[in-house]
C-alpha cells in the first residue's frame, strides 16, 4: 500500500522478550473523517483531490477516509466544494492506538497466552478465556483445543491452510446427530477484533448451556437443535498482522510476484457480484483478487461450506455500523425473497433490542449504508445462491456502552457486551429458521 509504506517507521517495542523489534505501522499525524458521500464517483474523486484513503466499513453515516494532517484540510475543502457533508470522528487516530495497547490486558499477547495457559493448567477446563482481551492467534486456538477437552459434543477442526501457513479452524457442536446446520464465520477482516472475540463469547456461551445436566424430561435447547459449524478467525494472518504491525490491516497476507503491496479484501473475493465495489487495484484496501476464490482462506470456506448438507442460517459476523444486513448487496435489485428476508432480520433486530437494549438496524447494504454500500464478492450473498435462506452479514457497534465512537478500536471492555448482542441474535435466528 502506497499510503503506509510512506509512513512505516521501525519501532522498537517494549516487549516482556529481549531484542524483539518489528515494523510497526505508525498513525501519527492521522485523523478519520467521515464523508457523507452518494457515489463511488464522488469517493474515489474525493480520493484522488485529497490523497487520503477510504477505510470501508467506517461509518453508516458515510464513508470514512483516513487522512494525514496536510490531507484533512484538503478533503475538507473539496467536500464543501461540492456540498458534501464531512465529521471528524477521530481526531488523533495513533493515540487511540496507544490507548488500547496500554490496556493492560491486550498489550502484550504472549504475556496474555502465558496467563491462558496458566489458568487452563490450573483448572484443567475451559473457562480460561475472560472475554476481557483481545487474545492472539494461538491463544484463541488454546481455547479452542481447551473447549474440545472439556466438551464431548464440541470438535475442532482445520478447514484449511492460510497464505502464510496457519491453519484456519472450524468448531462443530453437536456433530453427527443428523440435525440442520448453521455456519458462522468472523473475522473475515483482520482489523475488526470485537468480530472473532465476540463469537467466542458466544461460543463459550453455547457449549456452556449445552453442558448443564438435565433431566430426561427437560425439552431440548435452541442450541440442542443445531449442529453448530463455526470459524471464529477466518483471517488468521491477516488478524496476527494487525495485532503486531499495522493496527488497520483489513485483507490476507497473500504476496504477489507482480506487486509490492500485499493481501486481497477475502469478502471481495467470492463469485456474487466479483468486482462491484472492488478494486482490480493491488494496494487498494478492496483488492478483489486475481480471480473468485483465488484465495486460501476464501477457498476454505467454499469447499467447506459446499460439503455441508442442510445448512439453514449462515452468518458473517463483521465490525461496524450496528446493522443486519440481507442480500443482495452488490445489486440494487432486490432478491425474490426480501420480504422474508426483511422480516427475518427485523425480528432479529427487536429481539436484540430486547434483550440488551442495543439498537440494529435491518437492511441491504444500500439501505444501510447509501450507493457505496454496494459491494459485491461478499460471503452473505455467496451463501444465499447456495440455497441458505438465512444469510446474514451482522455488522457489530464501534460504539461503546456510553455512546463514544471507536471505529475498529472498540475497547476490550465491550467484548461481553458485544457478545450478548450475538448471542441474542443468533438464538433468534436459530429459532426462527426452525420454526420455518
Ligand atoms: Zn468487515
Amino acid at each position: 500500500m502506497k499510503w503506509t509504506s510512506a509512513i512505516l517507521v521501525v519501532l522498537t517495542l517494549v516487549s516482556s522478550t529481549p531484542n524483539r523489534a518489528e515494523d510497526k505501522v505508525s498513525y501519527a499525524g492521522y485523523s478519520v473523517v467521515q464523508v457523507g458521500v452518494n457515489s463511488t464517483d464522488e469517493m474515489v474523486g474525493l480520493e484522488a483531490e485529497s490523497g487520503c484513503v477510504t477505510l470501508h466499513e467506517w461509518s453508516k453515516h458515510g464513508v470514512g477516509f483516513l487522512c494525514d494532517r496536510f490531507q484533512s484540510p484538503r478533503l475538507r475543502r473539496a467536500a464543501k466544494s461540492k456540498h458534501i457533508s464531512t465529521r471528524v470522528s477521530t481526531r488523533h487516530l495513533d493515540r487511540l492506538i496507544r490507548e488500547e495497547q496500554r490496556s493492560p490486558r491486550s498489550a502484550d499477547p504472549q504475556n496474555n497466552n502465558r496467563r491462558l495457559n496458566a489458568r487452563n493448567k490450573n483448572r484443567g477446563r475451559s473457562d480460561m478465556l475472560s472475554h476481557n482481551a483481545y487474545v492472539g492467534v494461538d491463544g484463541i486456538y488454546r481455547f479452542l483445543d481447551a473447549l474440545q477437552d472439556s466438551y464431548p459434543n464440541v470438535n475442532v477442526k482445520s478447514i484449511g491452510k492460510t497464505f502464510e501457513g496457519r491453519d484456519i479452524k472450524v468448531v462443530v457442536v453437536n456433530e453427527g446427530r443428523g440435525l440442520p446446520k448453521l455456519f458462522i464465520d468472523a473475522g473475515i477482516h483482520a482489523r475488526e477484533w470485537i468480530s472473532p472475540a465476540a463469537t467466542l463469547f458466544f461460543l463459550d456461551r453455547l457449549t456452556k448451556v449445552l453442558s448443564r445436566r438435565k433431566s430426561k424430561s427437560t425439552p431440548p435447547t435452541i442450541g440442542e437443535k443445531y449442529e453448530w459449524h463455526i470459524v471464529p478467525l477466518a483471517n488468521p494472518d491477516g488478524y496476527e498482522f494487525s495485532r503486531t504491525s499495522d493496527r488497520m490491516w483489513r485483507k490476507n497476507r497473500r504476496r504477489f510476484s507482480d506487486s509490492k503491496c500485499v493481501g486481497v479484501d477475502l469478502n471481495r473475493n467470492f463469485p456474487q457480484g466479483y468486482g462491484v465495489g472492488a478494486s482490480k487495484n493491488h494496494c487498494s484496501e478492496v483488492y478483489q483478487g486475481p480471480s473468485p476464490f483465488s484465495e486460501a482462506e476464501s477457498r476454505a470456506i467454499k469447499n467447506y461450506v459446499e460439503q455441508l448438507q442442510n445448512i439453514r442460517v449462515a452468518v458473517s459476523v463483521h465490525s461496524f455500523g450496528n446493522v443486519l444486513i440481507y442480500p443482495w448487496g452488490y445489486t440494487n435489485k432486490p432478491h425474490p425473497n426480501q420480504r422474508e428476508l426483511h422480516r427475518i432480520a427485523s425480528s432479529v433486530a427487536n429481539a436484540i433490542r430486547n434483550i440488551t437494549g442495543e439498537v440494529y438496524q435491518p437492511g441491504t447494504a444500500k439501505q444501510v449504508f447509501g450507493n457505496w454500500g454496494i459491494a459485491g464478492g461478499a460471503t452473505d450473498d455467496y451463501y444465499i445462491t447456495k440455497g441458505i435462506l438465512y444469510s446474514f452479514t451482522m455488522e457489530l457497534p464501534e460504539q461503546g456502552a456510553d455512546g463514544t465512537e471507536h471505529g475498529f478500536l472498540l475497547p476490550p471492555s465491550n467484548i461481553k457486551r458485544v457478545g450478548r448482542h450475538l448471542s441474542a441474535a443468533l438464538t433468534t435466528l436459530a429459532i426462527m429458521a426452525n420454526n420455518n
